[in-house]
Parts: structure tokens; sequence; C-alpha cells
């Protein structure tokens, strides 16, 4: 790493402890660097990096709710406004035990180069809880959700910032979610909050967004190599939204959807996965995976193990940050990989970003490739400000047309900065230049 940058590094490192998550997207940040700091002097006089490492606000709550059986439980709330250069704070809300500080700045400052590469005028920021959606029944995540946004009301707004969903945050949620914030603020603030079901706010292909992009951005790569998705054989991990739309897509493009994943284990399906079955367990019934399996004739779950062990030409993490290591990644390439795209947010950990791109595998990091959701849910602002609602038809060429663009972007900068076919350059220096050119006009603030 560039030595000027390396300072930089370690003093956001020292000021942040005991937040691996934060200090692992930083770092991946920062090694894409140098070079645009050899060309623009300037952002280091105005240091660009350590205000952009600085949320410009972060917020941490108390949640009280009741359980069904009457008990009082706490949880922690959180939103970091990391960046407003280029609009108001835009990102999810992540519910999960696993959520902390640290999680919620990976996610939140990842978002702010993923935001600006969409090209729609959204700053970054994220937020969540370390509740665990799992096994409550519809009225405690009610309950949560309402005493969540008690407090987080006073902070969000169209023009301020526009939570949507993550991880355990899906239509019900943000159905919860805005209606609370309509009770307590006494407007139909449709731009407050993304997601939204289509007959009050909601955008059609939504819902589908993040996984589609992924499998159109993936597309785009293999395109560059003379191939597509016809007759590949796939692999995605998580079968959660954005694993289940991907692997739809993939599918409709030809693919071969051989195994997905929860966090107990997987299911390999030779014949490809029949995602109508996999959205009834998963989206209606909320079931478990292992529920696929059980319903589809001579196909088994596996229980523990890993997903990456099934070879495939294709491979779409979908699941969650760091799920796929140097190991899996050495593997993958031994099995006849030659594309991996990011659904998730940072699933791929740093040594096996390495060995995939020393292999010369194609991989498109996720703030390039799952910019889809937080791309459509712009699109969703937007049909909110002119009280207006796009057909599925419409709203889905704008989002092929801004993946098509992002994945162009990222190409012309890696080309542009002599390492051709390195997404994740292109992703970091093309996101990163838009906010630091948006941060130099603004002032200092
Ligand atoms: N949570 C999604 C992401 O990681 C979507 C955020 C949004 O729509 O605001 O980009």
């Amino acid at each position: 790493m560039d030595a000027r940058l390396e300072a930089i590094r370690d003093t956001v490192l020292a000021r942040n402890p005991g937040e691996a998550e934060f200090h692992q997207a930083v770092v991946e940040v920062f090694e894409s660097l140098g070079p645009v700091h050899d060309r623009h002097p300037e952002f280091l006089e105005a240091a660009i990096l350590e205000r952009l490492c600085e949320p410009e606000r972060q917020i941490i709550f108390r949640v009280p709710w009741t359980d069904d059986s009457g008990r009082v439980r706490i949880n922690r709330g959180f939103r970091v406004e990391f960046n407003s250069a280029l609009g108001p704070y835009k990102g999810g809300l992540r519910f999960h035990p696993s959520v902390y500080l640290g999680i919620v700045k990976f996610l939140g400052f990842e978002q702010i180069f993923k935001n600006a590469l969409t090209g729609m005028p959204i700053g970054g920021g994220k937020g969540g809880s370390d509740f665990d959606p799992r096994g409550r029944s519809d009225a405690e995540v009610m309950r949560f959700c309402q005493s969540f946004m008690t407090e987080l009301y006073r902070h969000i707004g169209e023009y301020t910032d526009v939570p949507a969903g993550d991880i355990g945050v899906g239509g019900r949620e943000i159905g919860y979610l805005f209606g609370q914030y309509k009770r307590i603020t006494n407007r139909y603030e449709s731009g407050v909050l993304t997601g939204k079901g289509v007959s009050w706010g909601g955008s059609l292909v939504r819902p589908e967004a993040t996984g589609f992009g992924t499998v159109i951005f993936t597309e785009q790569m293999l395109r560059t190599r003379g191939t597509s998705f016809e007759g590949q054989r796939v692999v995605v991990s998580g079968s959660g939204n954005v694993a289940i739309n991907a692997i739809a897509k993939a599918q409709s493009l030809g693919a071969t959807v051989v195994a997905c994943s929860d966090s107990s284990g997987y299911v390999v399906d030779e014949a490809g996965i029949d995602v109508a079955l996999l959205r009834e367990v998963k989206e209606v019934q909320r079931a478990r995976l292992k529920d696929y399996a059980g319903r589809r004739p001579g196909v088994a779950y596996v229980d523990g193990g890993s997903v990456w062990d099934v070879d495939a030409s294709v491979a779409l993490p979908c699941a969650t940050q760091n799920e796929l290591d140097g190991g899996a990644a050495a593997r993958l390439v031994r099995g006849g990989l030659v594309a991996v795209g990011e659904g998730a947010n940072m699933p791929c950990t740093r040594g096996a970003v390495a060995v995939l791109q020393e292999a010369g595998v194609l991989f498109g990091p996720g703030k390039a490739a799952n910019a889809g959701g937080v791309a459509t849910s712009a699109l969703e602002m937007q049909q909110n400000a002119s009280r207006d609602s796009w057909s599925f038809e419409h709203t889905e060429e704008r989002l092929t047309d801004i993946m098509v663009g992002i994945h162009d972007r990222c190409a012309a900068t890696a080309e542009e900065y002599g390492e051709p076919g390195n997404y994740v350059l292109g992703a970091n220096i093309g996101g990163f230049v838009k906010v630091a050119d948006a941060m130099l006009a603004q002032g200092l603030i």
C-alpha cells in the first residue's frame, strides 16, 4: 500500500478498535487508492480519506419490547449516517444477532462507494439491530419494529436518511416500520423508506433487484471473455431474497443453479433449483431450506459442510460477509471456476479475493455487483417524489441499464489505471473519485 495512505489507515484502525469488519472494508479500499492520490494531491490536502472514514453521525439507541409471554426484552439499535456528499444517507437495516457497531460501519462504508457507482443521487448509511427475528411471531416482530422506529423516526426523512431492508428486514418489517413512522409523524412520507409494498408506494422489481442485478453484472463480466450464463453450472450461497432472485435470473439466462445454502447446510439439486418451490418454502412458509429438500424427490440436504465444496463455473455468494475464504476459493478454482459475482456485502475474505484474482477468475465485488438493490431503491424514491409508479418492464430496463453502466464504468476505470479486468480497483476508484470530488466542492464539513 502507498505509504501516505498507510499512515492514514493506521490512524483509522487505531481510532476504531475492535471493529474487524470495518477495518477489512477500509483496508481493501485503501489498497486501491494509491494511484488516485498521485493524480489528485488535492484529495490528500483536503483530508478526504480521513473525513470519509469518520461517519458524519452515529446513532446508538435502546430498543425495549415485550415478547409474547410478556417478558421485557432489550436490544440495541444503530444508524450510522456515513456520508451525504451525493444525496441523503441511503442504505438498509440489518436485524441479526451478529450486528454491532463494526458490522454497521463496514456496511455503511461500503454503501458510500456502492451508491456512488449507481450514478443516483444517494449518500451512504446503514443501520440495524442485534435483534434476531428467527423464531419470532409476527406480533413480536411488529412490536420490535414499532419500538425501533419510535427512536429512529427523529433521525430519518426523505431528504435526510432513507433506510431500507437488508438481512432480516424484508417487506413485513418495512411495513411495520413505515406504519409506525406515519403514526408518529402524521405524515404519509412515502420517500422515507424503500422496499415498501407495491400498493403503498413501493416499486416493482425492488424485491428482485439485488439478485437480478448481481446476475446482470456477472453476465457483463462473462461477455468480456466471450461467454455468458448460457450453459454455466452455478452455485449460489444463501437462500434468502438475494439468493432466490439471483437463482431465478441466472436460470432465465440459461444457467443451471445446482446448489444453494442456509446457515446450517446446503442442497445440491443437479436438475437445477426449483425456484417456485424455494420461494414457497422460504418466502411463504418462512421454513428452512431443509424443507425444500424434503419436498423435492432425490434431493438431499447436506447438514453442515460448505456449499463451496460443490464444483461450479460461476459462484454467486449471496449469504453474508466473509462466507468464502481463501481455501474455499482455491478449491473452487481447481473445480473449474471462471467467475464470481458478490450478491452479498463482502462475502469473500481478502484471502479469497487474492486467490481468485491470481487465478484469473472474473471477480465482481459486492459494491458493484450487488448495487442493483439500492439502485432500485433510488428508483422507488424517484417514483415517490413524482407520485408515480412504473411498470415492471420499464423498471427492469432501468435496472439493467444501471448495472451495465456500473460494469462499464468499473471496467473503464480499471483500464484507465492500468489494471484491465480488475473490478475491485475499478469499483473502489470509480466510487471514490465521485464522492471525493463532491466533498471537495462542498468545503470542509
Ligand atoms: N441493503 C441493501 C444493500 O446492501 C439495499 C439498501 C437500500 O436499498 O437502501 O445495498
